[in-house]
């Protein structure tokens, strides 16, 4: 059985899907215009385990992450530059190239983290949607949803009844929040942009026709569209990170449930933040790193996703390098027990302790307790079972069972040659040449008669 904590309801629920057939999950993606940080990773590593879990317990699952590369602007209060264009003014590239170019980094990254992105037309762009975008505001408008100012068509949050509900939030608190950024003509302070217009003074490389004028969409209304496009109202699952209950989620709900009367999403579930040190992570504050400042350092990126299995996703999870490196060796050990397993064979009933372990709101941890369970009990015949317990994990353990480890050559030889070094008792130079060995990532082991060799990685 399947349980999953549920944020419209507040409460852990048994999943039951709408249809029986396909389970429709929506996970809000990237916005192009930057490396996305591991932070952001941590959200979409949570909503990976969470449609590998969907299909260990048999769902089919239709996944849709969306790419924004227009709209999403550097302020909160709907003021302020586009993200992207910004980007492209800022280094000469085009808007186009900039979204592109930090798509495919983002692509590698999660490939990098076994992290299976949906492909083609279920990971649709802002860009290619903006007729949608526009029929569903002008279906607001119809409905008496919206309003004009000079830079813009609003929605107007006092006319949904059920507006800060979601988020808990009360409507006084709402506003105190977005009354940050000054935006007189809005008729009240949490009132988001649906359409804006491109300004006089500014040539907007993104922009198109539309009823209300030239302009660009908000940033909230692409995923209404594109949602309601693909996997109909209401879906199943929409996800995303803490970040987005207050704001981007509340009004992706009113938005469509304003146009079309009925709930947008049946479960809502969220992924806690990354902390570094204990505080936030930040451009500012020297600490926004991406999953190549981990393999500079010579992680591999498995060992993140490993490190994030470890918290669940409704915690907190503090990130440090000591904490990574943890995960590193934890990784390597488990790397080192399962090449002599085979991968032949029946999946044992073990498996139904991992499948209560994950479902129970995708309880990771416990999760991996099991599969070491597995392989502390010096069995051999767990390969089939760890096999299927990595299909939610996605540590890339297949790469690993029954796969004997090929020394290079350049390896072996320093190994003999610190053999004979060891046979004078040169122990000075034993210790360099384990020393050189350790450089080029391998460990080396004494053993009765010889030494064994393991990759780091
Ligand atoms: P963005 O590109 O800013 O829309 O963020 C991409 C995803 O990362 C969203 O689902 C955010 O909620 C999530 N996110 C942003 N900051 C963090 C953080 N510190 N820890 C975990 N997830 C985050
Ligand atoms: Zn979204």
């Amino acid at each position: 059985m399947l349980h999953v904590w549920n944020t419209l309801h507040k409460k852990l629920e048994e999943f039951q899907p709408i249809s029986d057939k396909v389970v429709g999950l929506y996970t809000c993606g990237p916005t192009v215009y930057n490396p996305a940080t591991i932070a952001n990773f941590r959200t979409y590593i949570f909503e990976d385990v969470l449609k590998r879990t969907l299909e260990l317990f048999g769902y089919k699952v239709h996944h849709v992450l969306n790419i924004t590369d227009v709209g999403h602007l550097v302020g909160d209060g709907d003021m302020g530059e586009d993200k992207v264009e910004r980007e492209a003014a800022k280094t000469g590239a085009s808007a186009w190239d900039i979204a592109k170019m930090y798509e495919e980094r983002f692509v590698k990254d999660a490939e990098r983290l076994n992290i299976e992105l949906p492909e083609g037309k279920d990971r649709p762009h802002a860009t290619d949607y903006i007729s949608e975008q526009i029929a569903l505001v002008q279906k607001l408008e119809e409905n008496g949803f919206t309003y004009k100012t000079s830079d813009g068509i609003y929605f107007d949050t006092s006319k949904f009844k059920n507006y800060g509900k979601f988020s808990g939030q009360k409507m006084e608190e709402k506003e105190a929040g977005a009354r940050v950024e000054i935006n007189t003509e809005k008729r009240h302070p949490a009132d988001f942009a649906l359409w804006k217009f491109s300004q006089p003074n500014e040539k907007r490389q993104m922009e198109w026709e539309s009823p209300w004028g030239v302009g660009f969409p908000g940033w909230h209304i692409e995923c209404s569209a594109m949602s309601e496009k693909l996997l109909g109202q209401p879906f199943d699952i929409h996800c995303g990170g803490v970040d987005h209950i207050p704001v981007h989620h509340e009004n992706e709900i009113a938005q469509s449930e304003a146009a079309f009367g009925k709930p947008l999403a049946k479960y809502w579930m969220h992924g806690e933040f990354l902390l570094v040190n204990g505080g936030r992570m930040g451009k500012s504050e020297g600490n926004a790193y991406t999953l190549d400042d981990l393999i500079a350092k010579g992680f591999d990126p498995l060992a993140y996703r490993y490190y994030c299995l470890g918290t669940h996703y409704r915690s907190k999870m503090n990130f440090t390098w000591e904490g990574l490196e943890g995960a590193q060796n934890a990784l390597n050990n488990l790397r080192a027990a399962i090449r002599k397993l085979s991968t032949e064979g029946a999946v044992l009933p073990g498996i139904e302790s991992f499948k209560s372990a994950i479902g129970s709101d995708l309880n990771t941890s416990s999760g991996l307790d099991v599969m070491w369970g597995l392989v502390k009990s010096g069995r051999g015949d767990i390969g089939p079972t760890l096999l299927e317990i990595d299909n939610v994990l996605g540590l890339g353990l297949d790469q690993y069972i029954g796969k004997k480890i090929e020394i290079p050559l350049e390896i072996k030889l320093l190994a003999d040659q610190r053999l004979e070094v060891r046979k004078n008792k040169d122990w000075a130079k034993s210790d360099e040449i384990r020393d050189q060995i350790a450089e080029k990532g391998w460990t080396i082991e004494d053993k009765k008669d010889g030494y064994e060799l393991t990759p780091r990685n």
